[in-house]
């Protein structure tokens, strides 16, 4: 048996309020604190399309390749439950706001294409607690709006789930679409899966589907295809039916949980919503919201490969978040060593960023800072070697480059008198390393450099130390 997967990628817009009123949209807030008479499902309250939240759904359908529908309109989704507090929902059935569209994916070392059947535009439900026998809405989700990108069944693993989801929450992120913090819900996927032989896989004829609902994290997503693949394998080899139904993951113990058995189409009894007008787009606002789409990831990478010369692989780790890319582009507007700066990046800033000793989205120190300190190291002001100490300071304290390395004496000495005089100093401590040097155990030459280093601090350049002492061992100083 084969498997076939298709998506539903649920993705909340970075707006400032909510789809149909004012409220705002931000994340958090006390229960119930961002609601109105709209969101909150009184009767006699009159919507108004954001704006917005309309520009960034047909931005993600330029970066998406999708078609922009020229008129789109929004119908109701019947259900009721209690996150829904006007026991519908808006959202688009007929027209669609983007149609088509297609994303390549790297998995297994092949590149492929994924389909895309839509991306429409609807708002958010609420959210439901329990505890203590009762239960308890907080509307401050309802209404926010969504878009969701629903794909044709064109996966047949979980890998190459994984890299569509990685790559759309790259994209989306990158356009200002989404924040794609799956942790938070604003990205979030609902994952169908059915079996088939593969000639019936090729034939069209796909199995009966299962659809597990709001995964919330790629590796969650990963998982729960895998689990899923093997519960339908078990069913069909023991010779039963796979039904078509609602499913969850439980996370804590990778088992699949069924919900209910899945609704058709019909089931929701979808309407025209008399309250919201439909949108004609014109050529000129299309051409204008196109205007407006930031540079995607797949062009930043073309010019940090092409246009920087960075290696490939720096390139791609540079890439992988939005912040690191957006401080990397920060700071070769200060200095343009394009490579010693990605590699000062990559090499000492994400180790710690790793560590947690510092977030990329909150750094106590500028881009600009930073591509300094690069720059001293670079025109042979600072020794590289204590590059990750300055940075380390420059993560504790206030102070900016030029004030760490003033009070901490940390500049290379231009002048040979002051490593003269230190490696005097360690010659004259140290008679016996000395001697044994001289009587040909030139091994003690590196505990002399090592002396020598300690007392300047890595403040003199490595080889005029070097070659100093030499010159002293000699006996030619
Ligand atoms: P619904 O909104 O009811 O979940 P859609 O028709 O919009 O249904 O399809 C949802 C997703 O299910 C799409 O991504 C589609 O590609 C996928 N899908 C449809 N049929 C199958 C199938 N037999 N196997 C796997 N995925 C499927
Ligand atoms: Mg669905
Ligand atoms: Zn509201």
């Amino acid at each position: 048996m084969y498997a076939t997967i298709g998506l539903e990628t649920h993705a909340e817009l970075l707006t400032e309020s909510k789809l149909f009123c004012s409220c705002s949209a931000k994340f958090g807030g006390g229960e119930n604190e961002h609601c109105c008479i709209g969101c909150s499902g009184f009767p006699g309250a009159q919507p108004s399309l954001n704006k917005k939240a309309l520009e960034l759904i047909i931005r993600a359908g330029f970066a998406l390749n999708c078609e922009i529908s020229r008129l789109t309109k929004w119908e109701r989704k019947n259900y009721f439950y209690p996150d829904l507090p006007s026991a519908y929902q808006v959202s688009q059935m007929e027209r669609p706001v983007c149609v088509g569209g297609e994303l390549q994916i790297e998995a297994g070392g092949e590149s492929r294409t994924i389909r895309l059947n839509r991306i429409h535009l609807e708002e958010d439900a609420g959210k439901l607690t329990h505890g203590g026998g009762k239960s308890f809405a907080d509307y401050n989700r309802a209404g926010v709006p969504l878009i969701e990108i629903v794909t044709e069944p064109d996966f047949h693993s979980a890998e190459e789930v994984i890299a569509y989801v990685e790559k759309l929450r790259q994209i989306l992120q990158y356009a200002d679409i989404c924040d794609g913090k799956m942790e938070q819900g604003s990205l979030r996927c609902d994952v169908n899966i059915s079996l088939a032989s593969v000639a019936d896989t090729a034939a069209g004829k796909l199995g009966t589907r299962t659809e597990i609902k709001n995964l919330n994290s790629v590796k969650a997503i990963g998982r729960a295809v895998q689990a899923e693949i093997e519960r339908q394998t078990d069913i069909i080899e023991s010779g039963g039916r796979v039904i078509q139904q609602t499913l969850r993951f439980n996370d804590a113990n990778g088992e699949i949980i069924p919900m209910r058995t899945k609704e058709d189409a019909h089931d929701y009894r979808y309407f025209p919503d008399p309250d919201i007008p439909p949108v004609i787009l014109t050529d000129e606002e299309l051409e204008r919201f196109r205007a407006a789409l930031p540079e995607l990831p797949e062009a930043r990478y073309r010019r940090y490969a092409d246009e920087f010369g960075l290696p490939p692989k720096d390139a791609a780790i540079i890439l992988n978040d939005k912040n690191v890319s957006d401080f990397f582009d920060n700071a070769v507007k200060h200095y343009n060593n394009y490579k010693t700066l990605a590699g000062f990046i990559i090499v000492e800033l994400l180790r710690r960023v790793n560590l947690g000793e510092v977030d990329m989205a909150a750094l106590p120190f500028t881009a600009g800072e930073f591509a300094e300190l690069q720059r001293f190291v670079d025109e042979g002001k600072i020794n590289r070697d204590i590059r990750k100490d300055i940075l380390r300071d420059m993560i504790e304290s206030t102070k900016t480059v030029k004030e760490i390395c003033d009070e901490k004496n940390l500049w290379i000495k231009e002048d040979s008198g002051a490593v003269e005089a230190v490696i005097d100093s360690v010659i004259a401590a140290n008679p016996k390393a000395v001697e044994q040097y001289r009587s040909g155990e030139m091994k003690v030459f590196g505990f002399l450099m090592g002396q020598a280093n300690k007392e300047l601090k890595g403040s003199a350049a490595p080889a005029a130390v070097k070659n100093m002492l030499e010159k002293k061992l000699k006996g030619h100083g």
